[in-house]
C-alpha cells in the first residue's frame, strides 16, 4: 500500500506557503521513483526527463486539488501517465500508458464481464456514468479496507487474485491457469471480495443516509479504483527489504509477483529507483533532480516568474 497520505500534509502545507526547502525535499524523494517510469514508458532520456518535469509543475498547478485521498505518490503517478500520454499524442504515436507489463487492463476488463457468473454479481452500483466522486470514495476506501485486511491476515493468494482480477483485467480461466486454482475457486474469490465491498459501502452509506442503489460494480470501475488507489502496492519500506532480500518468505513471494509476473509499473519504477539508490549509481539521476528544482522552484506559490 502507498504510504500514508497523512505524511504528506505538512510537507503539502509548507509548499502551499511558497516553502523552497520542502518542495525541494519533495522533489528528492519522488523524482527518481517517477524518472524511472518515465524510462519505461519513454525511450528518450530527455523525453522522461520533461514529462517528470512537467509532472512536478503540473503538481504546483493543482495543489488546492489536492486532498490527500490518494498517497501523494500516486497523485503525481497519475500526473505523470496524463503527461506521458501527451507525449504519445504529440509524438503522434497510438500508446497506452501501461499500467503492469504486457497489460492491458482497459482492453481486457469489457471482455472480463463477461464471465462473471450471471447471479452472483452484487447488485448494488450505479452505472459509472451516474456515478459522482463521492461514490467512487467510498467505494475505494471500501477496497482498501478489504485489501489491508488481506495483507494483515498474510492471504497472499487472494491478493495475487485480485491483482490480476482488477489491476491486470485478467479472466477467470486465464487467472485458474496461472494459480494452479479452480475456474469456479476463482469465480468464488471474486464473488466474496465483491461482497465484501459492497458490505462496507452498504455500512458507510447507511450511516451516511445516502439514496439507495441499483446496478452492479463493474470490474473496469475497480480498475478504476485500483489505478486511483494502487491497494496493493507494496509500501516503498517493504519494496526497499526486498531489494536487501530481507523479507519474509510469504511477503516476498508476493512483492516478487506483484512487480515481477503482474509487473506492476508504479512498483517497478519504485525498485529500479531503489536498485539505483543501493549501487549509487545515480549520478545522472542527481543531476535530473537540480535541473528539476532549478526549472520548478518559480511555480512555487508567491513567486511570481
Ligand atoms: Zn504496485
Amino acid at each position: 500500500m502507498p504510504a500514508d497520505p497523512a505524511c504528506s500534509e505538512p510537507l503539502i502545507e509548507a509548499i502551499r506557503g511558497g516553502d523552497a526547502q520542502a518542495w525541494s525535499q519533495l522533489v528528492a524523494e519522488y523524482h527518481g521513483r517517477l524518472l524511472a517510469f518515465a524510462r519505461s514508458q519513454l525511450g528518450q532520456e530527455s523525453d522522461a526527463e520533461d514529462a517528470v518535469q512537467e509532472t512536478f509543475v503540473g503538481l504546483l498547478k493543482s495543489l488546492g486539488g489536492f486532498r490527500g485521498e490518494a498517497s501523494l505518490e500516486t497523485w503525481l503517478f497519475q500526473i505523470l501517465r496524463r503527461r506521458i500520454a501527451d507525449q504519445y499524442r504529440r509524438l503522434g504515436t497510438r500508446r497506452e500508458v501501461t499500467l503492469v507489463a504486457g497489460g492491458d487492463a482497459g482492453n481486457a476488463v469489457e471482455q472480463n464481464n463477461l464471465d462473471r457468473p450471471a447471479d452472483q454479481s452484487p447488485s448494488w452500483y450505479v452505472r459509472r456514468e451516474e456515478q459522482d466522486a463521492t461514490d467512487v470514495r467510498t467505494l475505494a476506501s471500501a477496497v482498501a479496507g478489504v485489501t489491508s485486511k488481506l495483507k494483515e491476515q498474510q492471504k497472499f493468494r487472494d491478493l495475487i487474485v485480485f491483482d490480476l482480477l482488477f489491476f491486470a483485467g485478467r479472466r477467470n480461466v486465464e487467472i485458474a491457469e496461472l494459480t494452479d486454482l479452480e475456474e469456479t475457486a476463482v469465480a468464488v474469490l471474486k464473488h466474496r471480495f465483491l461482497r465484501r465491498v459492497a458490505d462496507l459501502v452498504e455500512s458507510v452509506e447507511s450511516e451516511s443516509g445516502s439514496s439507495e442503489r441499483s446496478g452492479s460494480l463493474s470490474d473496469e470501475l475497480l480498475t478504476r479504483v485500483w489505478e486511483s488507489t494502487r491497494p496493493t502496492c507494496p509500501k516503498r519500506s517493504t519494496l526497499g527489504k526486498f531489494v536487501l532480500g530481507t523479507l519474509a518468505d510469504e511477503w516476498d513471494r508476493y512483492v516478487a509477483f506483484h512487480t515481477g509476473e503482474l509487473g506492476c509499473r508504479f512498483c517497478a519504477a519504485n525498485l529500479d529507483d531503489l536498485t539505483d539508490e543501493l549501487n549509487s549509481a545515480e549520478a545522472s539521476t542527481e543531476s535530473a533532480r537540480h535541473r528539476i528544482m532549478e526549472s520548478t522552484v518559480g511555480f512555487l506559490p508567491g513567486r511570481d516568474s
